[in-house]
């Protein structure tokens, strides 16, 4: 069986150069979230899943500065998606964008206010050369989602739309639908199944948490996922908020191997 899988992993140094939306993932795992998206005219983020200042040195990695940051997208409240947002909010030039539940809890969680555009889940909006839409995910938080990044503007490009679904137990079927036609799909591989089982450091009812349908993606889900998924347009794949105790590498790869022919890029994300 041939298998058209290529890796090439995600550290800091890597990234995808492209023309319509140039796309790199900051960092990625269950202590931090944070991915770069650029268009011609913008810079913006999903989540700030570090501490503002780790975000500005990440940035500065990639001659890119706080200052230039047009927006910001919150998936949802937890910590490892919203810690940047205590600093990022001191910057005037960032808009921060979420629905109005994970709005109110994140505000109540740190007791400070911020100047939020408020959206309602799947409502489309635009911002720049950045069309915006968004799809609810099944996640133990207020109102947690998804992304589909569009490009907007004129001119072609190898990636022109980007789906980001992490942080979700399950896939339902109005997901599926929502990232089949992206270019770039990012998508969770939490946890590899026995690694997770011999984990020393979460008491039962977290390993519980974990695998609920609220909770997060295995290794092996996503890759059923797209093994099974027809009618999508991927070219790459990125697998995302990886865990460091109870995933590795090498089991999302063997995973891969043994699912079968891929005819898409992927990369590993790591935290
Ligand atoms: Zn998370
Ligand atoms: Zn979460």
């Amino acid at each position: 069986m041939v298998i058209f899988c290529v890796f090439s992993l995600l550290g800091t140094a890597a990234r995808f150069l492209l023309v319509a939306l140039e796309f790199d993932m900051l960092g990625s795992g269950s202590s931090g979230n944070c991915g770069l998206i650029k268009t011609k005219d913008a810079v913006f983020l999903i989540d700030a899943g570090f501490s503002c200042k780790r975000i500005a040195n990440m940035l500065a990695e990639r001659n890119t500065s706080l200052d230039q940051i047009d927006a910001v997208f919150i998936t949802h409240e937890h910590t490892d998606h919203i810690q940047g947002l205590r600093g990022l909010r001191k910057y005037e030039n960032i808009k921060f964008f979420a629905n109005r539940d994970t709005a109110e809890v994140i505000e109540k969680k740190f007791n400070f206010c911020i100047p939020w555009q408020i959206f309602t889940t799947g409502e489309r909006f635009s911002l720049g050369d950045l069309r915006v839409d968004s799809f609810s995910v099944p996640h133990d938080a207020a109102d947690p989602i998804g992304y589909v990044f569009s490009f907007a503007g004129r001119g072609g490009g190898y990636i022109k739309s980007i789906a980001w679904m992490t942080d979700l137990g399950y896939i339902p079927s109005h997901v599926s639908r929502d990232v089949a036609g992206v270019d770039l799909l990012i998508i969770e591989s939490n946890y590899d199944n026995d690694l997770l089982t011999l984990d020393t450091k979460r008491p039962p009812y977290i390993k519980a948490r974990i695998r609920s349908r609220y909770g997060h993606l295995s290794n092996e889900a996503a890759i059923n996922f797209i093994k099974n998924s027809s009618g999508n347009q991927w070219k790459k794949i990125v697998f995302a908020h990886v865990s460091a105790d109870c995933n590795s590498e090498s089991s999302i790869k063997k995973l891969l191997g043994e699912s079968g022919m891929f005819k898409f890029e992927v990369d590993i994300a790591r935290p």
